[in-house]
Protein backbone atom coordinates (compact mmCIF):
# COMPACT_ATOMS: atom_id res chain seq x y z
CA UNK A 1 0.00 0.00 0.00
CA UNK A 2 1.22 3.20 -0.99
CA UNK A 3 -0.92 6.64 -0.35
CA UNK A 4 0.56 10.18 -0.64
CA UNK A 5 -0.96 13.00 0.75
CA UNK A 6 0.01 16.78 0.02
CA UNK A 7 -1.61 19.37 2.46
CA UNK A 8 -1.46 22.70 1.96
CA UNK A 9 1.75 22.81 -0.36
CA UNK A 10 3.59 25.88 -0.99
CA UNK A 11 6.86 26.62 -2.95
CA UNK A 12 8.77 30.08 -2.78
CA UNK A 13 11.94 29.97 -4.65
CA UNK A 14 14.39 32.60 -2.74
CA UNK A 15 14.86 34.10 -5.88
CA UNK A 16 11.39 34.52 -7.21
CA UNK A 17 9.48 36.86 -5.26
CA UNK A 18 5.55 35.26 -6.68
CA UNK A 19 4.92 31.81 -5.46
CA UNK A 20 5.73 28.85 -7.97
CA UNK A 21 3.62 26.63 -6.45
CA UNK A 22 0.34 27.22 -3.99
CA UNK A 23 -1.81 25.67 -1.82
CA UNK A 24 -1.68 22.67 -3.27
CA UNK A 25 -3.90 19.65 -1.81
CA UNK A 26 -3.98 16.29 -3.30
CA UNK A 27 -4.56 12.59 -1.55
CA UNK A 28 -3.03 10.09 -3.79
CA UNK A 29 -4.32 6.68 -3.57
CA UNK A 30 -2.26 3.61 -3.80
CA UNK A 31 -1.51 2.33 -7.24
CA UNK A 32 -3.29 5.11 -8.61
CA UNK A 33 -1.29 6.83 -11.98
CA UNK A 34 -1.66 10.63 -11.81
CA UNK A 35 -0.90 13.04 -14.35
CA UNK A 36 -0.20 16.52 -14.02
CA UNK A 37 -1.15 18.84 -16.77
CA UNK A 38 -0.96 22.53 -17.76
CA UNK A 39 0.88 24.82 -19.73
CA UNK A 40 4.81 25.62 -18.96
CA UNK A 41 5.58 27.63 -16.11
CA UNK A 42 2.57 26.57 -14.26
CA UNK A 43 4.72 24.52 -11.39
CA UNK A 44 4.12 20.44 -12.16
CA UNK A 45 8.12 20.14 -12.14
CA UNK A 46 8.54 22.21 -8.91
CA UNK A 47 5.77 19.39 -7.54
CA UNK A 48 7.15 16.67 -8.57
CA UNK A 49 11.02 17.92 -7.52
CA UNK A 50 8.96 18.61 -3.72
CA UNK A 51 7.85 15.31 -3.71
CA UNK A 52 11.47 13.87 -4.48
CA UNK A 53 12.83 15.78 -2.17
CA UNK A 54 15.10 17.84 -4.98
CA UNK A 55 13.52 21.18 -3.71
CA UNK A 56 12.45 22.10 -0.34
CA UNK A 57 9.02 22.19 0.73
CA UNK A 58 8.20 26.17 1.88
CA UNK A 59 5.27 25.05 3.87
CA UNK A 60 2.82 22.17 4.15
CA UNK A 61 3.11 18.60 5.01
CA UNK A 62 3.94 16.43 2.33
CA UNK A 63 3.80 12.31 3.49
CA UNK A 64 4.06 8.82 2.26
CA UNK A 65 1.44 6.20 3.98
CA UNK A 66 1.07 8.80 6.62
CA UNK A 67 4.62 9.47 7.47
CA UNK A 68 5.69 13.07 6.97
CA UNK A 69 8.26 13.39 4.98
CA UNK A 70 9.12 17.21 4.26
CA UNK A 71 12.45 16.47 5.92
CA UNK A 72 13.69 13.34 4.44
CA UNK A 73 16.52 13.29 1.96
CA UNK A 74 15.88 12.04 -1.24
CA UNK A 75 17.63 8.48 -1.03
CA UNK A 76 15.42 7.70 1.93
CA UNK A 77 12.34 8.53 0.53
CA UNK A 78 11.44 5.26 -1.73
CA UNK A 79 11.11 7.14 -4.61
CA UNK A 80 12.02 6.97 -7.99
CA UNK A 81 12.54 9.45 -10.92
CA UNK A 82 12.37 9.51 -14.53
CA UNK A 83 13.61 12.83 -16.62
CA UNK A 84 12.90 14.05 -20.07
CA UNK A 85 16.52 14.40 -21.15
CA UNK A 86 17.25 10.82 -20.06
CA UNK A 87 19.88 11.92 -17.17
CA UNK A 88 21.94 8.25 -18.56
CA UNK A 89 25.92 7.97 -17.83
CA UNK A 90 27.26 8.41 -21.54
CA UNK A 91 30.43 6.57 -21.02
CA UNK A 92 28.52 3.11 -19.51
CA UNK A 93 26.62 0.41 -20.30
CA UNK A 94 23.02 -0.02 -20.05
CA UNK A 95 23.64 -2.90 -17.58
CA UNK A 96 25.96 -0.31 -15.57
CA UNK A 97 23.19 2.79 -16.01
CA UNK A 98 20.71 0.75 -14.49
CA UNK A 99 22.56 -1.09 -11.82
CA UNK A 100 23.91 2.32 -10.62
CA UNK A 101 21.31 3.29 -8.17
CA UNK A 102 21.45 -0.58 -6.74
CA UNK A 103 24.77 -0.05 -6.65
CA UNK A 104 25.00 3.32 -4.54
CA UNK A 105 22.34 1.60 -2.01
CA UNK A 106 24.83 -1.50 -1.79
CA UNK A 107 22.81 -4.15 -2.89
CA UNK A 108 24.26 -7.64 -3.35
CA UNK A 109 26.21 -8.48 -6.75
CA UNK A 110 23.68 -11.01 -7.80
CA UNK A 111 20.65 -9.42 -6.63
CA UNK A 112 21.48 -6.55 -9.11
CA UNK A 113 22.04 -8.65 -11.85
CA UNK A 114 18.86 -10.06 -11.60
CA UNK A 115 16.70 -7.10 -10.66
CA UNK A 116 18.42 -5.39 -13.69
CA UNK A 117 17.63 -8.53 -15.85
CA UNK A 118 14.31 -8.60 -15.16
CA UNK A 119 13.89 -4.63 -16.07
CA UNK A 120 15.62 -5.19 -19.22
CA UNK A 121 12.87 -8.16 -19.95
CA UNK A 122 10.16 -5.80 -19.40
CA UNK A 123 11.96 -2.99 -21.04
CA UNK A 124 12.95 -5.02 -24.09
CA UNK A 125 16.41 -4.53 -23.51
CA UNK A 126 17.74 -7.57 -22.82
CA UNK A 127 19.95 -7.85 -26.46
CA UNK A 128 20.93 -4.19 -25.54
CA UNK A 129 22.73 -4.75 -22.22
CA UNK A 130 25.83 -3.63 -23.19
CA UNK A 131 25.91 -1.12 -25.80
CA UNK A 132 26.01 2.64 -24.46
CA UNK A 133 23.41 5.13 -24.36
CA UNK A 134 25.41 7.05 -27.49
CA UNK A 135 24.60 4.14 -29.37
CA UNK A 136 21.22 3.99 -28.96
CA UNK A 137 17.82 5.28 -30.21
CA UNK A 138 15.89 8.11 -28.09
CA UNK A 139 13.22 5.50 -27.47
CA UNK A 140 16.18 3.01 -26.18
CA UNK A 141 17.55 5.27 -23.99
CA UNK A 142 13.86 6.61 -22.82
CA UNK A 143 13.42 3.00 -21.83
CA UNK A 144 16.74 2.69 -20.18
CA UNK A 145 16.04 5.64 -17.84
CA UNK A 146 12.77 3.69 -17.27
CA UNK A 147 14.90 0.80 -16.15
CA UNK A 148 16.98 2.61 -14.12
CA UNK A 149 14.05 3.33 -12.00
CA UNK A 150 12.24 0.34 -12.04
CA UNK A 151 14.76 -2.19 -10.87
CA UNK A 152 14.59 0.18 -7.92
CA UNK A 153 11.05 -1.04 -7.17
CA UNK A 154 10.80 1.97 -5.40
CA UNK A 155 7.11 2.40 -4.09
CA UNK A 156 6.23 5.26 -5.51
CA UNK A 157 7.49 6.25 -9.18
CA UNK A 158 8.07 9.72 -10.64
CA UNK A 159 8.03 11.03 -14.87
CA UNK A 160 8.70 14.37 -15.43
CA UNK A 161 7.75 14.90 -19.54
CA UNK A 162 9.77 11.39 -20.37
CA UNK A 163 8.92 11.13 -23.89
CA UNK A 164 8.86 15.35 -24.67
CA UNK A 165 11.96 14.49 -26.21
CA UNK A 166 10.83 12.01 -28.80
CA UNK A 167 8.69 12.01 -32.37
CA UNK A 168 5.75 11.72 -32.38
CA UNK A 169 4.91 8.35 -33.99
CA UNK A 170 7.53 6.81 -30.66
CA UNK A 171 5.78 9.08 -28.38
CA UNK A 172 2.34 7.25 -28.84
CA UNK A 173 4.19 3.95 -28.58
CA UNK A 174 6.07 4.46 -25.52
CA UNK A 175 2.76 5.80 -24.04
CA UNK A 176 1.22 2.52 -24.40
CA UNK A 177 4.05 0.63 -23.34
CA UNK A 178 4.21 3.34 -19.98
CA UNK A 179 0.70 2.74 -19.54
CA UNK A 180 1.47 -1.63 -19.37
CA UNK A 181 4.53 -1.20 -17.16
CA UNK A 182 2.81 0.65 -14.44
CA UNK A 183 -0.10 -2.50 -14.81
CA UNK A 184 3.10 -4.70 -14.63
CA UNK A 185 4.63 -2.76 -11.17
CA UNK A 186 1.53 -1.48 -9.82
CA UNK A 187 3.65 1.85 -8.44
CA UNK A 188 1.81 4.82 -7.04
CA UNK A 189 2.93 6.81 -10.53
CA UNK A 190 2.84 10.96 -11.15
CA UNK A 191 3.04 11.45 -13.98
CA UNK A 192 4.12 15.22 -15.71
CA UNK A 193 3.15 15.94 -19.15
CA UNK A 194 1.99 19.41 -20.97
CA UNK A 195 0.24 17.10 -23.61
CA UNK A 196 -3.65 16.39 -23.10
CA UNK A 197 -3.28 13.13 -24.92
CA UNK A 198 -1.03 11.21 -23.00
CA UNK A 199 -2.75 12.79 -19.67
CA UNK A 200 -6.49 11.27 -21.21
CA UNK A 201 -4.82 7.92 -22.09
CA UNK A 202 -3.04 7.74 -19.08
CA UNK A 203 -4.60 8.84 -16.03
CA UNK A 204 -6.37 7.56 -13.59
CA UNK A 205 -7.26 11.05 -12.46
CA UNK A 206 -5.79 14.29 -14.20
CA UNK A 207 -4.87 17.35 -12.11
CA UNK A 208 -4.35 20.32 -14.18
CA UNK A 209 -2.58 23.39 -12.82
CA UNK A 210 -1.94 27.13 -14.19
CA UNK A 211 0.02 29.36 -12.50
CA UNK A 212 0.95 27.00 -9.45
CA UNK A 213 -2.26 26.24 -8.65
CA UNK A 214 -4.34 23.44 -9.07
CA UNK A 215 -7.32 24.35 -11.19
CA UNK A 216 -9.17 20.84 -11.24
CA UNK A 217 -9.20 17.69 -10.43
CA UNK A 218 -10.45 14.26 -12.07
CA UNK A 219 -10.70 11.31 -14.37
CA UNK A 220 -10.27 11.89 -17.83
CA UNK A 221 -14.45 11.57 -18.21
CA UNK A 222 -14.95 13.76 -15.42
CA UNK A 223 -12.96 16.21 -17.35
CA UNK A 224 -13.27 16.00 -20.95
CA UNK A 225 -16.00 13.63 -21.88
CA UNK A 226 -19.14 16.25 -19.97
CA UNK A 227 -21.81 15.82 -22.17
P1 LIG B 1 6.41 23.58 -15.14
O1 LIG B 1 7.08 22.32 -14.72
O2 LIG B 1 4.92 23.50 -15.07
O3 LIG B 1 6.89 24.08 -16.46
P2 LIG B 1 8.00 24.81 -13.06
O4 LIG B 1 7.68 24.06 -11.84
O5 LIG B 1 9.27 24.49 -13.75
O6 LIG B 1 6.77 24.72 -14.07
O7 LIG B 1 8.02 26.37 -12.71
C1 LIG B 1 7.01 26.97 -11.94
C2 LIG B 1 7.39 28.42 -11.69
O8 LIG B 1 8.53 28.48 -10.84
C3 LIG B 1 7.77 29.21 -12.94
O9 LIG B 1 7.28 30.50 -12.81
C4 LIG B 1 9.26 29.18 -12.93
O10 LIG B 1 9.79 30.31 -13.56
C5 LIG B 1 9.58 29.19 -11.45
N1 LIG B 1 10.83 28.48 -11.15
C6 LIG B 1 11.14 27.21 -11.47
N2 LIG B 1 12.36 26.88 -11.02
C7 LIG B 1 12.85 27.99 -10.41
C8 LIG B 1 14.07 28.30 -9.72
N3 LIG B 1 15.05 27.39 -9.60
N4 LIG B 1 14.22 29.54 -9.21
C9 LIG B 1 13.24 30.45 -9.33
N5 LIG B 1 12.07 30.23 -9.94
C10 LIG B 1 11.87 29.02 -10.49
P1 LIG C 1 32.09 -3.59 -10.81
O1 LIG C 1 31.33 -2.30 -10.68
O2 LIG C 1 32.29 -4.28 -9.49
O3 LIG C 1 33.33 -3.48 -11.65
P2 LIG C 1 30.56 -4.56 -13.06
O4 LIG C 1 29.82 -3.28 -13.33
O5 LIG C 1 31.64 -4.92 -14.01
O6 LIG C 1 31.09 -4.60 -11.56
O7 LIG C 1 29.50 -5.76 -13.02
C1 LIG C 1 28.71 -6.00 -11.91
C2 LIG C 1 28.00 -7.32 -12.08
O8 LIG C 1 27.04 -7.25 -13.12
C3 LIG C 1 28.97 -8.46 -12.45
O9 LIG C 1 28.56 -9.64 -11.78
C4 LIG C 1 28.77 -8.59 -13.94
O10 LIG C 1 29.00 -9.90 -14.37
C5 LIG C 1 27.32 -8.21 -14.13
N1 LIG C 1 27.11 -7.64 -15.48
C6 LIG C 1 27.75 -6.57 -16.04
N2 LIG C 1 27.31 -6.34 -17.30
C7 LIG C 1 26.35 -7.29 -17.54
C8 LIG C 1 25.50 -7.59 -18.66
N3 LIG C 1 25.54 -6.88 -19.80
N4 LIG C 1 24.64 -8.61 -18.56
C9 LIG C 1 24.55 -9.32 -17.42
N5 LIG C 1 25.34 -9.11 -16.34
C10 LIG C 1 26.23 -8.11 -16.38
Amino acid sequence: MTTMSLKNINKKYPNNDAYSVENFNLEIKDKEFIVFVGPSGCGKSTTLRMIAGLEDISSGDFSIDGVRMNDTPPKDRDIAMVFQNYALYPHMTVFDNMAFGLKLRKYPKDEIKQRVEEAAAILGLTELLDRKPADMSGGQRQRVAMGRAIVRDAKVFLMDEPLSNLDAKLRVQMRAEIAKIHQRIGATTIYVTHDQTEAMTLADRIVIMKLGKIMQIGTPQELYNKP
